[in-house]
């Protein structure tokens, strides 16, 4: 499983392959995005967008996490990797988060790109690509760019399916009350 970095589809392998299952890192990786999907769904109950976020340090300690919390902070800023993130500097009294991983369910957006780059993280993990927003790789790629000066290890698609479907399943719901209404 040496290379987490993406790059060249590389964690396909942990979506996709039997061998994957059992890795005690594969098995980790879905544990904590299992937590980040919990965090999701209660957001998504209490009408945000649900996307969870969840900060682990090296050692496997739950540092933070937080889910979307816009539509109850009218707040524009108040993402779940965001919101996560500021907890964990908090509880570890520093900025510099580069012995932590940060997972979370949707591929971040612009503005949680800049802020996992600029809190050094050791690792972030996410579990489906964002189509409309995603700055890792899928509308742009932050990370690599010129204006990054941290070299971000990804792993992507760990939990896809479900990440996907809570999306899915929550937009077609909204839709569906706009209709009713
Ligand atoms: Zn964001």
């Amino acid at each position: 499983m040496g290379n987490w970095e993406w790059g060249m589809g590389n964690w396909q392998m942990f979506e996709n392959t039997s061998a994957a299952i059992d890795n005690p890192a594969y098995l980790m990786h879905r544990q904590w995005m299992s937590r980040a999907l919990k965090l999701a769904q209660e957001a998504g109950e209490a009408g945000e967008v649900p996307v969870g976020a969840v900060v682990v340090d090296d050692a496997g300690n739950l540092i933070a996490e937080a889910a979307n919390r816009r539509e109850r902070d009218l707040d524009p800023t108040a993402h779940a990797e965001i919101l996560a993130l500021r907890a964990a500097g908090k509880a570890l009294q520093t900025w510099h988060l580069n012995h932590c991983t940060l997972y979370v369910t949707l591929e971040p957006c612009p503005m949680c790109t800049g802020a996992i780059v600029l809190a050094r993280l050791a690792l972030l993990v996410y579990g489906v690509d964002d189509p409309k927003t995603g700055t890792i790789r899928t509308v742009a790629n932050i990370p690599d760019s010129a204006c990054s000066n941290h070299r971000l290890p990804v792993l992507a698609g760990i939990m896809e399916s479900a990440c996907r479907t809570q999306l899915q399943d929550w937009f077609a719901q909204r839709r569906r009350g706009r209709e009713g209404a």
